[in-house]
């Protein structure tokens, strides 16, 4: 038996239109999962869809609710269950990012970085948490950073979603656990997606992003799908409630 074996479970991966959220599918699916492909751009969605269910020959459905949105995430979730039954994997990825000075960080920027990180996480992992509840099993992954441990100037307020994150994790497990779930965080390291790119572009960043990564470079989005078939499977069935770190090994030193 292949502990890390995927086929036959169901899988949401929030933000999987593109970025960390397309490979961690990509990932899901090559594992044996069938994936919804979520993100709130429909053409997005669906070109991500078809692509992977090429590429990888697995099947895959398209959602597209705002994670934000209480009622959205209700009917999103109710339309997977119905077609596929209560969900076994559910990864929290959508996110965004806002940079600014502290003084200046504006109440709105604020209130859609916990709305969308924190927030979001929460809602989704509720709906999805009854069906899991009710069958007796399940995976919860939550997409974490480094900036769960670390900080940076400029993204105070990204970062207090990203602890909150970690502390959400800990309390899903908590509750959850009990029931045959299991709810993890996974932390990526800086890797190269939209979200980044203006720091990709960067030279001076990217030099201290190289220089302060033990492994010398940005993460490739294909670095995380080892770690997160781990957490999705039967092979993490006695972990729960941990953060784990791929990040090139750039929170292990200072
Ligand atoms: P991208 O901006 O490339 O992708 C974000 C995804 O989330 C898109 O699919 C987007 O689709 C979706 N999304 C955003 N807001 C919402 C919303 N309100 N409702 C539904 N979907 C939404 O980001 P990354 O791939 O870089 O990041 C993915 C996750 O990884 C985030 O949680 C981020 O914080 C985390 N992370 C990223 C790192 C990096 O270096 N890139 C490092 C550490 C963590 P749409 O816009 O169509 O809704």
């Amino acid at each position: 038996m292949n502990p890390f074996d995927l086929t036959g479970t169901t899988a949401l991966v929030s933000g999987s239109s593109r970025g960390i959220g397309l490979a961690l599918a990509k990932g899901l699916l090559q594992a044996g999962s069938r994936v919804t492909i979520h993100g709130r751009n429909i053409s997005q969605v669906k070109t991500a869809a078809l692509d992977l269910a090429e590429e990888t020959g697995g099947e895959t459905r398209v959602s597209t609710f705002d994670v934000t949105d209480q009622d959205a995430v209700d009917r999103g979730i109710a339309d997977i269950e119905q077609e596929w039954g209560a969900l076994d994997i559910l990864v929290n990825n959508a996110g965004i990012q806002r940079r600014a000075p502290f003084p200046e960080f504006t109440l709105q920027d604020w209130n859609d970085l916990i709305a969308t990180n924190l927030t979001g996480a929460f809602l989704v992992s509720q709906r999805v948490a009854r069906g899991m509840v009710q069958q007796g099993s399940g995976k919860i992954i939550n997409i974490g950073s480094v900036q769960s441990q670390l900080a940076r100037p400029g993204i105070a307020p990204y970062s207090a979603t990203k602890g909150g994150i970690v502390m959400l994790t800990k309390g899903l497990c908590a509750d959850l656990g009990p029931h045959g779930i299991q709810a993890n965080a996974l932390a990526p390291g800086y890797f190269e997606t939209e979200l980044t790119r203006a720091l990709v572009e960067d030279e001076h960043f990217t030099q201290w992003v190289t220089t302060r990564t033990p492994a010398g470079r940005w993460g490739k989005v294909e670095d995380l799908v080892g770690a997160l078939v781990f957490l999705a499977s039967p092979a993490s069935n006695f972990v729960n409630g941990q953060v784990l770190f791929v990040d090139g090994g750039m929170t292990a030193v200072v």
